[in-house]
């Protein structure tokens, strides 16, 4: 079962993972996009830190404080990635509200409702070089293995899928997003936000095992 220290924990490492990959993140999109990713994001996930240090959250709803993390990334990045992530979180617990705790089918179904919150914002589908590249195959895949004995196997691969995910943005040409703009010279670049989508789901990887 995953409790909300897990949700906690896991926010904390993703700030952690964020400032780790700053530079990476916004060297990816000055490459096809306006060079901030990175700094979107760390901009994002300090506000969550300083509001989770600050014990904001002392009820024991997991959906609490996923939302009003959600919404700390939301108000506080300028960027597309702000809405999407933001979106995201907000999202994520909305069939686990007043919960304390959830079983790894209820976490699946979480990642469900946080991915298709993401697709309602940004219109975007498979192939359009964007972080849904990364999220939908790893999402089909943890919603066929979903109820398999082994959780932290099934999301492992479900990561892994993820990366590959990342991987086909590359010789890709973006149909949503500034890379848009670009038109073909996109090709050759890797999406930055199907970078940092598949690593930050990667911390729930790592917290769970
Ligand atoms: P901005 O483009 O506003 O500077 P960021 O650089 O923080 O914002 O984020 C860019 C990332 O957001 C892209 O790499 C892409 O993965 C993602 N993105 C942009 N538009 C969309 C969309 N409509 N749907 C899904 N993801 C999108
Ligand atoms: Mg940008
Ligand atoms: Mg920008």
């Amino acid at each position: 079962l995953l409790n909300k220290e897990f949700f906690k924990i896991s926010l904390e490492k993703m700030a952690a993972l964020t400032e780790e990959n700053r530079d990476y993140w916004t060297e990816l999109d000055s490459d096809i996009g306006d060079g901030d990713h990175g700094i979107n994001l760390s901009i994002g996930f300090r506000g969550v830190t300083e509001k989770l240090q600050e014990n904001y959250d002392n009820s024991n709803d997991i959906n609490d404080l996923l939302k009003k993390s959600g919404m700390i990334l939301l108000s506080k990045v300028g960027g597309a990635s702000g809405p999407l992530y933001g979106s995201f979180f907000m999202k994520i617990g909305k069939d686990v509200v007043g919960k304390n705790e959830v079983t790894f089918v209820e976490f699946v179904d979480m990642l469900k409702n946080g991915i298709e919150a993401i697709q309602m914002r940004g219109k975007a589908e498979l192939g359009d070089k964007t972080m849904l590249d990364t999220l939908l195959p790893g999402l089909d895949y943890l919603e066929l293995h979903k109820e398999d004995e082994d959780s932290i196997k099934v999301l492992e691969d479900a990561v892994a899928i993820m990366k590959q995910g990342s991987d086909s943005t590359i010789p890709l040409v973006a149909k949503k997003g500034r890379a848009m703009r670009l038109g073909e010279r996109a090709i050759g670049h890797r999406d930055p936000g199907s970078a940092s989508s598949w690593m930050l789901i990667n911390v729930f990887l790592e917290e769970m095992k």
